[in-house]
């Protein structure tokens, strides 16, 4: 299967990374764990994930750094998974632009759900992003923008 989704589990709780992984790997879901602020940095560099799954309360900091350091240079799904309750931090994860937030205890079948329909969001997107980047089609007409080719009825027409 070379098409699996690579998802990147930030947690420090042994109970919660076993509930999460065990939930993925039924759904053929590829994923790597750090328990860290700074496991989460180098994974996320080394393994170019497909999503983030995490945890704000970690021991060497807090999960929105992670949020921020992710925007900077990547639009991937990022679910945050908290047992904190307050509004205010849910909030400021979403402004830093998480995806979604699901709150402790939480069932598998929810979290699964969740997870596919952001990476079938994301994945929807970034299609349409190079479609529409690469190729302009009228009948007739073909215009590859990424390398300035020009077709008119599949024959290749030259300009300057
Ligand atoms: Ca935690």
């Amino acid at each position: 299967m070379a098409d699996k989704h690579k998802i990147l589990i930030v947690e420090d709780d042994k109970y919660i990374i076993n509930f999460i992984s065990m939930s993925l790997k039924k759904e053929d879901y590829d994923y790597v764990i750090a328990k860290t602020c700074g496991e989460a940095n180098a994974l996320f560099y080394a393994n170019r994930p497909d999503m983030i799954i995490l945890d704000l309360g970690l021991p060497d900091g807090d999960g929105i750094e992670i949020i921020k350091n992710v925007r900077e240079i990547s639009k991937i799904p990022i679910i945050v998974v908290s047992a904190r309750q307050e509004e205010e931090e849910k909030i400021q994860a979403l402004d830093l632009g998480a995806d979604d937030y699901i709150t402790k205890p939480f069932s598998p079948n929810e979290l699964v759900a969740r997870v596919k329909a952001h990476l079938n969001r994301y994945i929807r997107l970034t299609r349409k992003r190079i479609d529409v980047n690469e190729y302009i089609e009228y009948p007739g007409l073909k215009i590859d923008k990424s390398a300035r080719r020009v077709f008119v009825n599949e024959e290749e027409r030259f300009f300057t």
